[in-house]
């Protein structure tokens, strides 16, 4: 048997490189298998951003191994990366490599079977210069790919540690994107959504941008969509948002990381922009891109949010018209300033204030999807739903379901807009009867 099952956790950047990992598999000769079925190595890309990422890793490892006992456990990724002696002490684990070593696979391990110690090869990532591949087929549909172009971070916000998993900014060199657009259009896929740790950072060491990238990307033939995957708003530029105003192209979706609505802690968690600017940056995408879907990320419960500052970043939030939230309850990480602030907020209060955040983002979900009711919006349909209706999403974000033939996925079809229906608005593709 030669099959490795591959699993990961976290961001779409680690879903991207986890990608690049099983097409190295598989150029070996090994076969792709689901994780939980019979497989000879187990694959998990690790994420550290939270507590319950952790908690998740080590969780996966234990159940995958339940099932498949004999089998080659390597853990990868900023989980591993950070913390490789943690990982090595799980019952099972035979290999743990570091953020870069993921690429180094079969140059580092020489037999895929289980150790009786768990080898550990984590390197310095402070000195990591190379960018590693590259892009994920988020479906067999042909649908959504998304292509690392950035890693890391030069910001030092306080409660981060993931520059620490991933070391400095650096960025893949425009033509190399290029080349890997241009392979996903000839594989058909349909919409690229750019991705990194901090995107908007793109090719700034470089003496390039972000928009020069975009301008370039116009250039691929057959690219029909593309999206940004979230991009910070000291970095979201009238440039990008006039370029996506213009281009048939760029999707009408931004998600911008918030984190909080209130100064004092957008100050102590070392964010480069205060709540004015950010309302600005929305104003001006929906001055210019009536209908955009926004997408905001929020963390609650950081040191000294106490309840005015909460209510701050509730209050903010509220009034904000953007479509949805991503809402994180704050964890202590190590080697992070943060966690030595005062001001500590208790469990359940942050878990309180999650779900207050939560609820809100539906209701602003709803909301958007009504303003869009009844009118014909174009929708990348992909994978088939276990209730059997096939989901996508319009270009600004909505997503869609209707009850379909599986012949619609991967294509682009026009849809008349049904009503929300708490996940999704049902809607019928518009070649059929309303
Ligand atoms: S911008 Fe801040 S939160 Fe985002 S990866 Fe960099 S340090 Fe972390």
């Amino acid at each position: 048997m030669n099959k490795v099952a591959l699993h990961t956790v976290g961001c779409k950047l680690n879903y991207a490189e986890t990608s690049a990992v099983g097409e190295r598999f598989k150029r070996e000769g090994f076969e792709i298998a689901e994780l939980g079925s019979d497989s000879n190595i187990i694959v998990i890309n690790s994420c550290t951003v939270t507590e319950n990422a952790n908690r998740e890793c080590r969780q996966i490892v234990r159940r995958a191994l339940r099932k498949n006992p004999e089998a080659c456990v390597i853990v990868t990724g900023c989980y591993a990366q950070l913390k490789p002696e943690e990982i090595a002490s799980i019952d099972g684990v035979d290999y743990v490599l570091g953020s870069s070593e993921k690429f180094r696979l079969f140059e580092i391990i020489d037999s895929f079977t289980k150790q009786e110690v768990p080898q550990v090869t984590v390197g310095e990532i402070a000195h990591e210069t190379s960018f590693g591949p590259a892009f994920n087929r988020e479906s067999d549909a042909r649908t959504r790919a998304f292509l690392k172009v950035q890693d890391g971070c030069d910001y030092n916000c306080s409660f981060c540690t993931i520059p620490l998993a991933r070391g400095a900014s650096r960025s893949q060199p425009i033509s190399e994107v290029i080349q890997q657009a241009t392979e996903l259009v000839e594989r058909s896929y349909k919409e690229i959504v750019l991705t990194g740790v901090n995107t908007g950072d793109y090719g700034r060491k470089n003496g390039s941008s972000l928009c020069e990238l975009l301008l370039r990307l116009h250039d691929v033939n057959g690219i029909q969509r593309l999206r940004i995957s979230s991009i910070e708003p000291n970095l979201l530029t009238d440039e990008i948002i006039k370029l996506t105003a213009a281009s048939d192209r760029m999707m009408p979706h931004f998600h911008i990381p918030l984190q909080s609505g209130s100064d004092t802690i957008l100050s102590k968690m070392r964010r480069r922009y205060r709540s004015e600017d950010y309302r600005n940056r929305v104003e001006t995408i929906l001055e210019t891109i009536p209908d955009a879907g926004i997408g905001v990320d929020v963390i609650v419960g950081f040191p000294g949010e106490g309840k005015e500052e909460f209510m701050a970043t509730y209050e903010f939030l509220h009034d904000l018209p953007v479509q949805y939230f991503h809402v994180f309850t704050y964890s202590e990480r190590e080697k992070t300033p943060a966690r030595e602030f005062a001001g500590c907020v208790p469990v359940k209060e942050r878990r309180r204030r999650t779900r207050m955040v939560r609820t809100l983002s539906e209701k602003k979900k709803g909301e958007f999807a009504a303003c869009f009711f009844d009118s014909v919006r174009a929708v990348l349909f992909e994978a088939k739903r276990v209730d059997g209706t096939i989901q996508g999403y319009t270009d600004n974000y909505i997503r869609v379901s209707v009850e379909g033939k599986e012949e619609i996925q991967g294509q682009i079809i026009d849809v008349r807009i049904g009503e929300w229906q708490g996940e999704s608005v049902r809607s019928v593709p518009f070649t059929q009867t309303v």
